[in-house]
């Protein structure tokens, strides 16, 4: 069966990467967090103690780091330089720097490349802000997700938790807005629903449900032969 490429795009905590992962899990198919690679260079310039705002800092730190994914026990894991960095790119003060290291031209460049030669086959689910305007405009199947932003903090909120990290849901919501506000906002790659995009509000529905959804929307999109 020919393979086709899903685009998922939409604001901060709206089930992107639940999304991506389950359909990623039914359809057999490869799954792309491209959030987790800016996270990954954010965590690399505050580890370094490094300023992204030095355009030649960033040249030069572009040129050192190295990003893979593994899946290890049906997770998937993130690796910076050979380290599984999955559990720190989480953090907030990952997340209070992640959407200005976004805007850098030359960082999305870079990233942009890696997640283009990732999806070279097809077979690919891939979640971020610019999945379906910038990375895969020819993607099949483009859905830009949406959902309150009063259930999205809780979503991220309770995520935290069970990860270990005790964040305060003032803070959680702020962020979200904050790197919302950024992301849709800045000026190269900004988050924005591509013209040829399903949307699906999630607010009300249930994992398995927006599952349902997007699953019978890929199916429309895969050729039989
Ligand atoms: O998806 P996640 O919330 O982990 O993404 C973290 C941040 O990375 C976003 O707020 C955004 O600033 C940036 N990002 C991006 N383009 C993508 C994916 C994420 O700019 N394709």
């Amino acid at each position: 069966m020919k393979r086709i490429i899903v685009a998922i795009d939409g604001y901060s905590s709206c089930g992107k990467s639940t999304l991506a992962k389950a359909l990623a899990k039914t359809l057999h198919y490869a799954y792309l967090d491209s959030g987790a690679m800016y996270r990954a260079v954010t965590l690399y310039f505050l580890d370094n103690q490094l300023d992204y705002n030095d355009p030649e800092v960033v040249e030069e730190v572009l040129q050192h780091i190295e990003i893979h994914f593994e899946r290890i026990d049906g997770q998937n894991r993130t690796f910076l330089n050979g380290v599984d960095i999955e559990r720190a790119i989480r953090e907030m003060r990952v997340s209070e720097h992640v959407s200005p290291v976004s805007t850098i031209s030359t960082v999305r460049r870079a990233m942009v490349r890696q997640q283009q030669a990732m999806g070279k086959r097809r077979g690919i689910v891939a979640d971020g802000r610019d999945i379906g305007t910038v990375v895969f405009p020819d993607a099949e199947l483009k859905i830009f997700l949406v959902a309150d932003p009063e259930v999205r903090t809780s979503r991220r909120h309770l995520e935290l938790a069970a990860k270990g990290i005790d964040a305060d849901w003032h803070e959680v919501q702020r962020n979200l807005l904050e790197r919302d506000h950024i992301d849709s906002t800045r000026a190269d790659s900004p988050l924005r629903q591509a013209d040829d995009a399903v949307i699906i509000d999630n607010t009300l529905l249930s994992e398995e449900q927006q599952l349902e959804k997007a699953l019978a929307l890929a199916k429309e999109r895969i050729p039989a032969a």
